[in-house]
């Protein structure tokens, strides 16, 4: 973000060495004055030529010429001079005019006016010095100068998520004076996602869109920002930054990736170069073809969540509708599902969920668990339609109109496509990277390298995990796992993708559940339950050991149990 005093910091020594060299032609005015006219003759009076054999008059009118010519001289020099510095004084002003690229091309002129002294001056000059009004005649720059951005990075970051964050720290902490360069295209600094279909539903704070703070499961509040704004160096100061630092350029596109020639334009034509880059762009989230091709109406009646804006969309239409409908029966679907239930009980809003699988994550959960888990959030107030495919969805009489394949209708106000996530690979063509056919997102090997100076982390990273084989995570841990690791390579590290990131899910306050590998329905199951306890809430097990675990439902591939238990923990009140 421009602040006045970044940019004036930024313009000071340009201005010191302009207001230097201005007050040097001040004082060559000065010494022109002074001894232009009177020092020749001065000295001609005191060491030239005696004499003249008394030839007094002669020598009166050669002293007379050559002082009427002095003053003449010094009016021509100090009139030059002047000119000079209204001159220089109108380019000055009109500095602030233009853009901070054009004015960083100037000072070399600038300096090349002013001798080699004024210069190192200049640079030793306080600041008090270059902004004194009387010397510089030169106001502070104008509240809207643009700031001046980094032109190259040695570290970075395209993405402002999870897996970027976590790079940049990774970096930070084996590179201590690092300076790493976050682009996001969100208008928002670093944050996690998980919360926005969770905790921050439950929040008693009124102000809760606002604040973006909430209740851990173990009581302790938090912002879903991993740090607050002092964490950062403003972009226009990295630079110059003495220990290096974190920098954010939010709302700026990376557009096209150049990377033969090591840098990146972004989509007001700014470009960066870069030593080391991580794309960590994460994903799109998908939509039903039905509603992209059902017009206007449907378009504007329909939420797909992935932000801090669609959050605050979805909480007020939740305040200002009768019926929502939840398409999709996954993670995503299945906790704003329950969110919005809880909420049903409280104002009597219709809460619909659907999808095609039999039960509430029916991908990931055997059967049974997942029939267990869809009473649970019909218990929260939702509606659950099971195999439902949605053929059509039309604008009728101020409703949505949800046509399903097997004829039945349901009619509602408002609906949020929970139906995906489509990994953003948008530079791949500009870039030249493989995307992966089979999983979608970046090829790249088990260091998470694409190419030599190009690392992909996050939702958007197909890897080969040296354990697990080809895969692609969508999951806050991995994120996590995989940006640290980018992180730990980009500066040297060489370490394969060894460290399995676990995923969770939530769903309201008394279902969670952890799991780690691969987990999928399609495995066999093999089930191991414990009797829950009161101990068993999962706030209980989260203050007592950071985790909710009452039973295990053990996944077990027979080609992996070798390495892995794919273990997926399943917590009940
Ligand atoms: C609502 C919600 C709840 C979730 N809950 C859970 C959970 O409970 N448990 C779990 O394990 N996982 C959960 N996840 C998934 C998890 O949040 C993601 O896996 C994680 O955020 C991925 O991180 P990432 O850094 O790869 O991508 P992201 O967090 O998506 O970050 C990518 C960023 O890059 C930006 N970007 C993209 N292209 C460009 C570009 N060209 N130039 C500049 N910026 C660009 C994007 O706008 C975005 O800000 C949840 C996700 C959502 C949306």
């Amino acid at each position: 973000m421009l602040t006045c005093r970044a940019v004036w910091k930024k313009l000071a020594p340009l201005a010191r060495a302009s207001s230097t060299v201005c007050r040097q032609n001040v004082r060559r005015a000065g010494w022109n004055n002074a001894r232009t006219p009177l020092c020749v003759p001065v000295a001609h009076m005191s060491t030239g030529p005696v004499g003249g054999g008394g030839d007094n008059l002669k020598y009166a009118l050669l002293v007379g010429a050559a002082f009427v010519s002095g003053i003449t001289y010094a009016v021509i020099t100090l009139k030059g001079d002047q000119k000079r510095h209204v001159e220089r004084m109108t380019e000055i002003s009109s500095r602030k005019q233009k853009s901070a690229s054009q004015i960083q091309t100037e000072p070399p002129v600038t300096v090349m006016e002013a001798p080699l002294e004024t210069i190192l001056e200049a640079a030793a000059a306080p600041d008090a010095e270059a902004v004194a009004p009387s010397e510089t005649a030169e106001p502070p720059p104008a509240a809207d100068s643009k700031p001046s951005l980094p032109s190259h990075a040695p570290y970075l970051l395209i993405g402002g998520g999870t897996a970027s964050f976590a790079a940049a720290r990774s970096i930070r902490a084996r590179d201590p004076g690092a300076k790493v360069l976050i682009v996001t295209d969100e208008p928002d600094l670093p944050y996690m996602r998980p919360p926005l279909s969770k905790e921050l539903w439950f929040s008693d704070d009124p102000s809760v869109t606002e604040t973006l703070r909430f209740k851990q499961w173990n009581g302790k509040e938090r912002s879903i920002y991993f740090q607050p704004p002092s964490f950062y160096v403003d972009a226009e100061e990295l630079s110059g930054a003495e220990n290096g630092g974190v920098a954010v350029l939010t709302g700026r596109k990376v557009v096209h990736m150049d990377v033969r020639g090591n840098k990146v334009k972004l989509d007001d034509d700014m470009e960066i170069s870069y030593d080391k880059c991580l794309i960590a762009t994460g994903g799109v989230p998908r939509n039903l073809q039905v509603i992209e091709r059902a017009g206007e109406e449907v378009i504007k009646r329909t939420t797909v969540f992935r932000k801090i804006d669609d959050f605050k969309s979805l909480d007020k239409v939740s305040r200002n509708t009768q019926s929502i409908t939840i398409i999709g029966g996954g993670f995503l679907g299945s906790e704003l599902a329950c969110a919005l239930g809880r909420r049903s009980t409280e104002t009597g809003l219709e809460v619909i969920q659907m999808f095609p699988e039999k039960g509430n994550m029916g991908k990931v959960l055997p059967e049974y668990l997942s029939n267990w888990t869809t009473e649970k959030v019909k218990k929260e107030g939702v509606k659950v339609i099971r195999e439902a495919v949605v053929k059509s969805v039309s604008f009728k009489d101020d409703k949505l109109e949800i046509k399903l394949k097997d004829g039945r209708v349901v009619r509602t106000d408002h609906i949020v496509a929970a139906v995906g996530l489509e990994p953003n690979v948008d530079l791949a063509k500009s870039a030249g990277l493989e995307v992966d056919s089979d999983f979608g997102g970046y090829r790249v090997n088990a260091e998470l390298q694409a190419r030599s100076n190009i690392w992909v982390a996050g939702d958007a990273s197909c890897f080969y995990d040296i354990r697990l084989g080809r895969r692609r995570v969508e999951h806050h841990d991995h994120a996590v796992v995989s940006g640290r690791l980018a992180g730990e390579n980009m500066t040297g590290a060489n370490k394969p993708y060894w460290h399995q990131s676990m995923f969770w899910s939530d769903l309201g306050p008394d279902v969670g559940y952890e799991a780690i590998g691969i987990v999928d329905s399609s495995l066999p199951t093999v089930g191991v339950f414990a009797k829950a306890t009161a101990k068993d809430t999962p706030k209980a097990a989260t203050e007592e050991s950071g985790r909710r675990a009452q039973c295990f439902n053990i996944l077990d591939d027979p080609i992996f149990c070798f390495f892995f238990l794919l273990v997926c923990c399943i917590g009940f009140v």
